[in-house]
């Protein structure tokens, strides 16, 4: 597999945040979202053998893995990966940008699908693979990042056709008010779930934590 970082850390996003993953980013993505913030695995990555991943995990003390990237399912070997992590009695947090099918990876029992709905401000809308959603588990969820009022006015519309049946969280892109996305959330009574991006609260805008 081609990785572009591993790492110990805390999860800072969705509804596993403070929990303790081996972080393993992998190379390349298919999307240029405009807000990227990993923009360094887009290119370069070191080849690794799945089984010395396998290894890696095996001897790490966390009992969770966060397969990221990048976009984790270009990646040939990320469902044996999945699946090798799984039989050594660890979860997987599986993050993707949402433009490629998900179905593979909802047979794996203790894992959890950390879905993008990529919002107008990427610029990536439009490679949505929107019938993913239907396929989010009671685990799993979508994750709309806002920057403005055109995606807020996107991630209504999609609460208003998805809220009952899957879970979104809505988490402000860095640097926009918190604030205002709150009050709007309350005002026009959705519920969804605002989260932050607690790594940067406590490292800021690092790579490798
Ligand atoms: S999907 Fe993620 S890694 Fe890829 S461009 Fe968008 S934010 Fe960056």
């Amino acid at each position: 597999m081609l990785i572009t970082e591993i790492f110990h850390s805390i999860q800072g996003e969705g509804p596993l945040t403070g929990i303790p993953m081996l972080f393993i980013r992998t190379n390349r993505c298919n999307l240029r979202c405009r807000w990227c913030d990993t923009v360094y695995s887009f290119d370069g990555g070191k080849e690794y053998d799945l089984e010395d991943l396998i290894d890696l995990v095996k001897n790490s003390w966390e009992r969770w893995v966060c397969l990221t990237g990048g976009e984790p399912l270009l990646q040939r070997d990320s469902q044996d990966l999945v699946e090798a992590v799984n039989h050594l009695g660890k979860g997987v947090l599986i993050e993707t940008g949402g433009s490629l099918d998900i179905e593979p990876y909802t047979k794996f029992e203790h894992s959890v699908i950390d879905m993008d709905i990529k919002t107008p401000s990427s610029g990536e809308t439009s490679k949505m693979k929107m019938d993913n959603l239907k396929l989010l588990r009671k685990e799993d969820y979508a994750k709309l990042v806002i920057s403005n009022e055109e995606d807020f006015l996107f991630l209504e519309d999609i609460y208003r056709n998805w809220g009952d049946r899957i879970n979104l969280i809505v988490q402000p892109a860095w640097g926009i008010s918190n604030e205002w996305i709150v009050n709007r959330v309350i005002e026009r009574k959705m519920n969804v779930r605002f989260m932050l991006q607690e790594h940067k609260y406590i490292w800021g805008e690092k790579r490798g934590v």
